[in-house]
């Protein structure tokens, strides 16, 4: 599996774009918002020749969804979360003019993913594992074959997401971590949805969170 980054939106949030050697792709909360960080989402596909499978976020904080009606448009496609985190959605166009930046249509949530959930494309399945407490309904994708863990904003490199937010909570967050993530592979690449990468064995070592 091949894994592109990108830092969008005044959040820097990374979306990922995933793919193998079938050229199918998912794309991972496409968190570009100016018609610039589209373009380039956009060009980076099509210049690679990648068929977009599926649109998965792993949660529903603007700065994760701010390009899913964009993303769902371009490719025909509906993006995919949990349905605890649909609420978020409905918060999206007031939270964007509180930052100062425009949103003008409510995207809805039609299609919903769960615990042990599988997202396939191309030769690649990635793994459903719901770990809420920074949202409701935060996931992670988990590819075993390659050890790879998309975190979204539950694990950071030396950090956790934060708690503070709608539904957050601490408590249910660490519990999570400690029973779902930290039960992998100490060689896990750990792509999370701010800053750099991480591993899981680095994580149970050195976050001074768990
Ligand atoms: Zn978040």
């Amino acid at each position: 599996m091949t894994i592109k980054t990108f830092t969008f939106n005044p959040f820097m949030e990374n979306t990922y774009v995933a793919y193998d050697e079938t050229k199918e792709c998912v794309i991972i909360d496409p968190g570009c918002v100016t018609e610039t960080e589209q373009k380039t989402l956009q060009q980076f596909i099509s210049d690679n020749k990648l068929t977009v499978r599926h649109l998965i976020n792993t949660h529903l904080h603007l700065d994760h969804s701010f390009g899913n009606l964009f993303v769902e448009k371009a490719y025909g496609i509906l993006a995919k979360a949990h349905n605890a985190d649909a609420f978020l959605l409905q918060q999206i166009s007031a939270q964007a003019e509180a930052f100062g930046m425009h949103y003008d249509e409510r995207p809805e949530l039609r299609s919903f993913l769960t615990e042990k959930d599988t997202v396939k494309f191309g030769n690649v399945t990635l793994t459903v594992i719901h770990v809420p407490g920074h949202s409701p309904g935060s996931l992670c994708f988990y590819d075993a074959a390659s050890a790879t863990l998309f975190a979204g904003d539950v694990l950071f490199q030396g950090s956790i997401g934060r708690t503070d937010l709608p539904k957050g909570n601490y408590e249910q967050l660490i519990d999570g971590i400690g029973k779902k993530l930290f039960v992998l592979p100490d060689d896990t690449t750990v792509y999370c949805g701010h800053g750099p990468t991480t591993t899981i064995g680095y994580e149970k070592v050195y976050n001074p969170y768990l």
